[in-house]
């Protein structure tokens, strides 16, 4: 990581470099930008604008890791049996042919190292995870055996090391087992446990902010005048900034007043690392976000080529990037998922995401025009994926209604009924 290499990584909190002021900036005499192009843009301008720290494993999950992950010693440790059964000398076995062998008088329990070793012509009641005592490489399963306290008896041939684990077959000593950059799951941080490490260099996790703005939205713990609506847009935001991972910080609404809002954007900037707003980003009068942004001289206007997804607008406070999403819940939540959500990621010190999409057979008809890129609310059902029947950025039945979107390109489509068709999940943006 850039940001990262620049620091000493001893335990002093290193901030980054704050980001360009131009780092939203598309290229310019473009109309509409193409989606991928926008993405493209976003994923070479950002930067890890958070530091560092030291995380127990237990806080670990969904931050992402600050300086590659070195196994301090082997998994597992030891030889050890894989089953409950009986462990012997394997190269006694590799014949077809009726084993006799003597019981010793020893256990082999995991956790219960055994005190002496088993000699040729011998076996050991083995059970599962007990190291491999000296002599035995070769475990045959009880269920395979039969014994009468002294001897036990089964069939041959049995493989040189069956039953059993290697030591280190899973992890080698200096083995990168997690690498910078990369998210950790709970599986990661099993990886880790299982060579003991419990903590992890990670970048601190993201703090991002949440605020509406709009004189009819109001918050929905009061009550709502007739010529009010709810604020639909906050508590989805919040949420989803959640189950992704980041921390998410309620910044309530503000008015459409322009010297509210330089004050909220004022205390945003101390308290998170990314604003998201709704509302106010196009250029009407009542749009304060944007007059705000164009008096830094820091604002991108994204006239991007998605639908729904007018008007973005990007830009830099002070040091605080600011992703203005449309007022539009359906919009809101579309550009929050496509271009917001990988961006994240980088800020939060990881690696540019795209979210798994797969083709799936529709269960609709529609005629596309060429030009923007469409993300319709969709349901996968089975192997089919169905749409809303609304296409309204108002809509916000159909948000809840969908588990994903279809994807429609850039260019013109015509689907016919069990045309393959992209479907992404909204979990895929996890
Ligand atoms: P704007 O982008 O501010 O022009 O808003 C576009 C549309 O979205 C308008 O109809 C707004 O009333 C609506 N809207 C804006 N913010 C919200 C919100 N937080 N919840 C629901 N609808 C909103
Ligand atoms: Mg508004």
């Amino acid at each position: 990581m850039d940001c990262w290499d620049q620091h000493d990584k001893g335990d002093v909190m290193v901030t980054p470099p704050p980001l360009k002021n131009d780092c939203f900036a598309l290229p310019p005499g473009v109309a509409w930008t193409p989606v991928d192009d926008a993405l493209a843009q976003l994923k070479s301008a950002l930067r890890c604008v958070v530091s560092t720290e030291t995380v127990d494993i237990s806080e670990a999950r969904d931050l992402f890791v600050a300086q590659d992950v070195i196994a301090p010693r082997a998994s597992p440790p030891k030889a050890n049996s894989a089953v409950d059964g009986y462990g012997f000398a394997g190269s006694l076995a590799n014949e077809e042919e009726v084993i006799r062998l003597a019981l010793h008088p020893e256990r082999a329990a995991a956790g219960v190292p055994m005190q002496s070793a088993v000699a040729e012509g011998q076996a050991v009641r083995i059970l599962t995870g007990a190291q491999l005592p000296e002599g035995v490489d070769t475990v045959v399963l009880q269920e395979d055996v039969a014994t009468d306290g002294q001897e036990v008896v089964f069939h041959g041939p049995l493989k040189l090391g069956a039953n059993t684990r290697k030591a280190g077959e899973d992890v080698q000593p200096a083995n990168v087992m997690l690498t910078t950059g990369q998210r950790l799951r709970a599986t990661d941080l099993s990886l880790a446990a299982s060579v003991g490490i419990s903590q992890i260099e990670c970048f601190r996790r993201l703090r991002i902010g949440v605020l509406s703005t709009g004189d009819e939205v109001c918050d929905v713990t009061q009550s709502a005048a007739p010529h009010q609506i709810y604020d639909a847009n906050r508590p989805m935001l919040l949420s989803l900034i959640a189950a992704w991972g980041f921390v998410a910080v309620d910044l309530g609404h503000v008015n459409d007043d322009r010297d509210q809002l330089r004050e909220r954007l004022d205390h945003a900037q101390e308290n998170v690392d990314v604003l998201l707003t709704s509302g106010g980003a196009s250029a009407g009068d009542e749009d304060h976000l944007s007059a705000l942004l164009s008096e830094t001289g820091s604002i991108e206007f994204w006239r991007i080529a998605v639908k729904p997804g007018r008007p973005l607008a990007m830009g830099m406070w002070g040091a605080m990037p600011i992703f203005g999403l449309p007022g539009n819940p359906v919009a809101a939540a579309t550009c929050a998922m496509i271009f917001a959500r990988p961006s994240f990621n980088v800020l939060a010190g990881g690696h540019w995401m795209m979210p798994q999409s797969y083709w799936v057979k529709a269960s609709f008809e529609k005629r596309k025009k060429p030009g923007r890129r469409e993300y319709l609310r969709a349901r996968l059902i089975g192997d089919q994926v169905e749409v809303f029947k609304s296409e309204g950025s108002g809509r916000i039945s159909g948000l809840s209604w969908a588990n994903g979107f279809v994807e429609l390109p850039d260019h013109a489509v015509t689907i016919r009924h069990g045309d393959l068709v992209k479907f992404i999940p909204f979990d895929s943006f996890n």
